[in-house]
């Protein structure tokens, strides 16, 4: 990320944090999170160790970088998830920015601009469970969009129709990586709720309700009970069996 960087005291912010990851002092995840939540100190596991402490010149160096890899991931991505294609941001869905291959696995990667993307909540929490914890260097498991020369409709094609009273989405995969990412990240739930919301607004309120709940919390989290029993909940409300 250090392209995004535009003077040397945002160049140095950074250094810092892959410095941390570097030297065993800090996870990928926990790195992240001082990068996307500024604050002037974090404190990580036990009391005994050390917090992590940021001036503020640091903490506005980091959000100035964070804005600029926003705008340009969104704007890379055309404002939609790199997996599912439906639009993100004020009038979509909620979304993540996202680690294609994941930073509790792959450290190393966490600030590699190369490695990063916009997921949409679903994506995220369904890779985070199914894909992140499998995949290896060079074998993510689904489509990898970050790759050089990658598009989308070699994979997957997607169709969305949308009328008045209803919205489809259908999904047709192209190769065993786009059937994989059907799989793994659920996409045929994707095509049952659009249906089914677009019938039932109440339904697809209370979904973006928990959505934005969701969003703030950390997929990976095993012991975030709230937050895994509103996902268990987001997915049964739409088995029409
Ligand atoms: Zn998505």
């Amino acid at each position: 990320m250090n392209e995004l960087c535009e003077s040397p005291a945002e160049t140095g912010v950074l250094k810092r944090l892959t410095d941390l990851i570097e030297d065993g002092t800090l996870s990928g995840t926990n790195a992240w999170t001082c990068f996307s939540k500024p604050l002037a100190s974090h404190q990580f596991g036990e009391p005994i160790v050390p917090p992590v402490v940021f001036s503020s010149d640091e903490q506005k160096s980091l959000k100035a970088i964070k804005k600029r890899l926003v705008a340009l991931l969104v704007k890379r991505g055309k404002g939609a998830c790199a997996y599912c294609k439906r639009p993100v941001g004020r009038y979509g869905f909620g979304w993540h920015l996202e680690h294609v291959y994941a930073k509790s696995r792959f450290p190393s990667k966490t600030f590699m601009l190369s490695n990063l993307t916009i997921g949409c909540v679903d994506c995220n929490k369904w890779k985070a469970t199914s894909v992140d914890k499998t995949s290896v260097e060079g074998q993510l498991g689904i489509i990898d969009p970050t790759k050089e020369n990658f598009r989308y409709g070699q994979f997957l094609k997607y169709v969305h129709i949308a009328t008045e009273s209803l919205s489809l989405v259908k999904y047709m995969p192209q190769h065993p990586l786009g059937k994989e990412t059907w799989t793994r990240l659920r996409f045929s739930e994707i095509e049952r709720v659009t249906l089914i919301d677009s019938m039932n607004a109440e339904m697809a309120s209370l979904h973006d309700r928990m959505n934005d709940f969701l969003l703030d919390r950390d997929p990976s989290d095993e012991g975030d009970e709230v937050a895994t029993l509103l996902r268990k909940l987001q997915s049964s409300m739409y088995r029409l069996s």
